[in-house]
């Protein structure tokens, strides 16, 4: 696990006096020693206070949370739901459902993942599950506004509410019907926050709905050490002849490359299909179905090639993948990281290209500020003639320092 290989505690998953049976479940998903976010939330949330944790996927937040939740329904009687997880995507909510599913195996603890899209008949399997009750209920907060409003699911009885990747949920302009879903809650609860950042915004949401919250940050993490960063110097017209000849000039199986527009996703797919190369594209357009295959045949390895927007940076959690491209900066330096971070996973290797272009020189000066160091410059092959010279500090063409939306954009430099 790269984001928490090197840490020490004494701790053991016996310290915090687990049912039996929640720790064989920890046992067959093979987790030995409490993480550093497990061994800091665990405790905090077993003596139920309400918690504010700034941590992103890696660093076993998850089980941080699920495990005192499952802990505490394992002892109480199973006629309500007790628990409600809110979550950004549907992908992420489906990964929270099958580590309910692991950790929960031998403890009868029953859980459903409810997230939008998909037909009919997956609307009617959510809402029939729920009618029938369900312990723990993870959701993205779109369907499952429409499902209160339906009248199916009852949270009256609901002890624990947890926001995980809060600040996610926010950027895709949650933060009202995080609010309505809220006012549907017993007011006696405990609520648990997860975010990868901090932003003001969250800070507000966590006064509003938090009370009397304790803290824990878990820093963000440097690139793991088995990455091998790799950075050239582009113009535009320069990019898909560089990606074909390194995708075909190289060994890689399992390769991610990420776009910052699902526009560019779908061009870079069109082009390199028409090169031979097996590739799909995966992006918000995709319905839930298609979005499955994708992700189903990349893992099984019949697929060796996604273009993805940050959709896929986040929360997706794929071994064995060994090259990831960034076809252009991410938009935020700390997108950067979580985008090779899907590579050299479980301490392999890997490695990270991004192809920078003239207008996007400063902000990559961004991610290296963050990461403190210099990213080894690439040659270009020959045939491909020269790149752009590096020269971050002159100013760009001008977009007027607006960001796509039009808004001005201020870049801070985060803590590392
Ligand atoms: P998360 O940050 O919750 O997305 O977790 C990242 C990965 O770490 C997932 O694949 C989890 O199954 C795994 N994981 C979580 N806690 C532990 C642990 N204590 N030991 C080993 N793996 C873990």
């Amino acid at each position: 696990m790269p984001l928490f290989k090197n840490y020490s505690n004494n701790l053991t998953f016996n310290d915090f006096n687990f049912d039996p049976q929640l720790l064989e479940g920890l046992q067959s998903m093979g987790y030995v020693k409490p993480t550093p976010i497990q061994a800091q939330a665990i405790p905090l949330i077993l003596q139920h206070k309400d918690l504010i944790a700034c941590a992103q996927t890696g660093t076993g937040k998850t089980a941080s949370y699920l495990l005192p939740v499952l802990q505490h329904i394992s002892i109480s009687d199973k006629k309500h739901t007790k628990a409600l997880i809110l979550a950004p995507t549907r992908e992420l909510a489906q990964q929270i459902d099958q580590q309910v599913e692991g950790l929960a195996y031998f403890a009868g603890i029953s859980s459903i993942a409810v997230y939008g899209g998909g037909d009919g008949m997956i609307y009617e399997q959510q809402r029939r599950a729920m009618m029938e009750g369900v312990d723990i209920v993870i959701a993205t907060p779109g369907r499952l506004i429409a499902h209160l409003a339906s009248g199916v699911i009852k949270l009256d009885h609901l002890q624990y509410l947890v926001l995980d990747e809060a600040d996610r949920m926010l950027d895709m302009g949650f933060y009202e019907d995080i609010l309505r879903i809220i006012s549907n809650l017993p007011k006696e609860r405990q609520t648990l926050l997860f975010s990868a950042t901090m932003p003001p915004k969250i800070r507000t949401l966590a006064n509003t709905i938090l009370k009397d919250p304790q803290q824990i940050n878990i820093a963000l993490s440097q690139p793991a050490a088995g990455i091998s960063q790799q950075v050239y110097m582009v113009y535009d017209n320069q990019k898909v002849e560089l990606i074909s000849t390194l995708l075909k000039g190289g060994d890689y199986k399992s390769v991610l490359i990420f776009c910052s527009r699902k526009e560019t996703v779908k061009d870079l797919n069109r082009t390199l299909r028409r090169e031979g190369i097996k590739s799909e594209a995966f992006h918000s357009d995709l319905e839930q179905e298609q979005r499955e295959t994708v992700l189903r045949a990349f893992k099984s390895r019949v697929l060796p090639v996604i273009i993805g927007t940050d959709v896929l940076s986040r929360g997706i959690d794929v071994e064995g993948i060994s090259l990831v491209i960034n076809f252009d900066v991410p938009p935020d330096p700390e997108d950067y990281i979580h985008r090779i971070g899907r590579t050299a996973r479980a301490e392999t290797t890997g490695t990270a290209i991004t192809f920078v272009n003239e207008k996007d020189q400063r902000r990559f000066s961004f991610i290296e500020n963050l990461i403190g160091k210099e990213i080894p410059r690439m040659t270009l092959p020959t045939e491909l003639g020269e790149g752009p010279v590096y020269s971050p500090t002159t100013r760009r063409p001008s977009t007027g320092g607006n960001n796509r939306n039009g808004k001005k954009k201020v870049w801070v430099k985060r803590k590392a």
